[in-house]
This record gives structure tokens, sequence and C-alpha cells, in this order.
């Protein structure tokens, strides 16, 4: 039977820490550390999701601003708003919430933010990094991801790492990720054949595919390690893309849903927001 790594337990640690660093800025420095959020009309998923983050802000100090344009808000408008964050100093971090309403381009507004406050790590200039191992800024959930891994002590190196979804958020960064920890990395998606063949052969598992326990017993290796990225609703209940009791009979370690990945991602956000914050001190 599998044991649980623990999402919540290890988000709120790394709360706590950054919470006692923040503190320090904020009372020796008598200086903010801040985030501003932008969420395009009224995604009600997209809500839930910045209220958590703008709570998890609160928590440990960091002064959060949300930004409310209206569904119908024009690219050029929008951009405007990208470009005064950028030029205010009092804003550490630019969070632009996803997705966006289908006439606004997200790459467009995601390249405009500066790469020094993109606390999403989305930034081409910031993927082009992580691709060079030298990352500052790294996209949050697969950051969650790795973390957990080491705090569980789970070792990376030399194992087969075998990602389901091949998102530019988490599938695609994550295989980055584990590669420079020396992992063998498969990634599959919708039209990878035989899929059960090769997470069969993984010794870490991690999807992210947003199918609601589509990974069943029969596709997981006895011993494995499985991170379960997907978060999704089914009559009114959260469930990851794992079938979590059956899996977790084969596994050695498994992330619950909720309570996994999800607030692993929040806290990255946080630790980035503080990283964030520490850049543009050095730079100016
Ligand atoms: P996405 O929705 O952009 O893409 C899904 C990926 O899954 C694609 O790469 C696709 O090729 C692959 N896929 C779809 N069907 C498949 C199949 N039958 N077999 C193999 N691969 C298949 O991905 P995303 O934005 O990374 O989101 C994935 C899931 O992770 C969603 O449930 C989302 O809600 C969740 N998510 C959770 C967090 C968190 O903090 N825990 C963060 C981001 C996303």
């Amino acid at each position: 039977m599998a044991k649980i790594i623990d999402g919540k337990k290890e988000a709120a640690a790394i709360r706590a820490q950054i919470k006692s660093q923040i503190d320090k800025i904020t009372i020796q420095q008598t200086e903010k550390v801040n985030l501003d959020v932008i969420l395009v009309g009224h995604n009600p998923a997209s809500e839930v999701y910045v209220r958590l983050k703008e709570k998890a802000c609160a928590e440990v100090g960091i002064v959060s601003c949300k930004h409310t344009p209206p569904t119908d808000i024009a690219l050029k408008d929008l951009l405007l708003l990208v470009d005064q964050l950028n030029e205010d100093s009092n804003v550490n971090g630019i969070l632009l919430q996803l997705p966006l309403p289908s006439h606004l381009n997200i790459s467009k507004v995601l390249d405009r933010i500066d790469p020094i406050k993109d606390v999403d790590g989305f930034h081409p200039i910031n993927v082009g990094l992580l691709s060079q191992n030298q990352a500052k800024l790294l996209p949050c959930t697969p950051a969650g991801c790795v973390e957990l891994l080491d705090r569980y002590n789970i070792p990376i190196q030399g194992k087969h790492a075998v990602i389901v979804g091949r998102s530019n958020i988490v599938g695609k960064p994550l295989a980055t990720m584990l590669l420079h920890r020396n992992a063998t990395v498969s990634i599959c998606h919708s039209k990878t054949v035989d899929l059960a063949a090769i997470t069969l052969q993984a010794d870490i598992l991690v999807t992210a595919l947003g199918i609601p326990e589509m990974i069943k017993a029969g596709m997981v290796k006895e011993g494995a390690v499985v991170i379960d990225v997907g978060i999704n609703r089914v009559e009114n209940q959260l469930v990851g893309d794992v079938a979590f009791a059956e899996v977790a009979e084969k596994a050695s370690w498994i992330t619950p849903v909720p309570g996994g990945v999800g607030p692993m991602t929040i806290a990255m956000l946080l630790s980035n927001t503080l990283t964030a914050y520490r850049l543009q001190q050095t730079k100016s």
C-alpha cells in the first residue's frame, strides 16, 4: 500500500518559511513584497483559484492587488495594463490568470510581462533559461512536483520518469526539470500509441492530462511513485487523473487529490514572488 505524499503539509511548511523571510523584509527594510494578479472576466474556476492565491499571499505577508478587466477588454488595453504593472516599481510579481477569453492571444500577453516579474515562469525568456538549466523563476506546478519528490527524499537520478500530458505549463517544463535532475524522461500525450505500455515502465509517473481517474492500476508498475497533477470536478467532488484507491494498492508513494500538487503550486507561486522581489533588489 502506497505512502501518501502530503502536499498540504509540505506547502504549509514552505509558506511558514516564506512568511518568516517576508517578515524580515517588511520589518527590517520596511518594504512590502507585492504580487499583482490580472483576472480577465468571470471564469468561475479562475475566480476560485485567484481567491486561494490572495488568501495565501495574505497569510505570508505578500500584498496582493487584483485587476479585473471585463471579459470584452481589447488586447491593446490589456497590454497597456501589463505595461503599467511592468513599470511600477512597487509591483514585484505579475500573474496573468489563465485561461483568457478566446479573443485574447495568450502568448501576446504573457510575452509582454517583464521576465523579472514573471512569477509563473511562462515568459519565453524564462522558458529558455529553464531549457538551459539557468532558470530563476520556474513554472509553479512542475516546480511543486519536484519539490515534493525532494522533500520525501525520493531519488530522481537514473529513474525513468513518465509524464502524461505535454502542456506548456506542466508536462513540458516538468520534463525539462526532471531531465536536469538526470532522470530518463518519456512524455506521453493524446496521440501516444499504447499509453499503458509506457506508463508501466515508469519509476516516477506524473499525470497531467485532465481526464478523471483515467490512469488505472493496470497501467502502473509495482512500487512506482505516482504524482497526480490532474484536478477534475466530478459530481461536485475533486478527483485526479489517477484512480487513487486501486493505484495506491500498487504504488510506493502517491499524491492525493485534493491535498497533493495543488497546494504546492500556490506555495511555489509565493516562493517565486519572493524570488522576483530579490531579483529586482539586486538589479536596482
Ligand atoms: P492541458 O489541459 O493543456 O492538456 C492536457 C494534456 O493531456 C495534453 O498534452 C494532451 O495531449 C494530454 N492528453 C489528453 N488526453 C490524453 C490521453 N487520452 N492520453 C494521454 N494524454 C492525453 O494540460 P494542463 O493544463 O497541464 O492540465 C492537466 C490537468 O492538470 C488538468 O486536470 C488541470 O486542471 C490540472 N492542473 C493542475 C494544477 C495543480 O496545481 N494541481 C495546475 C495546472 C493544471
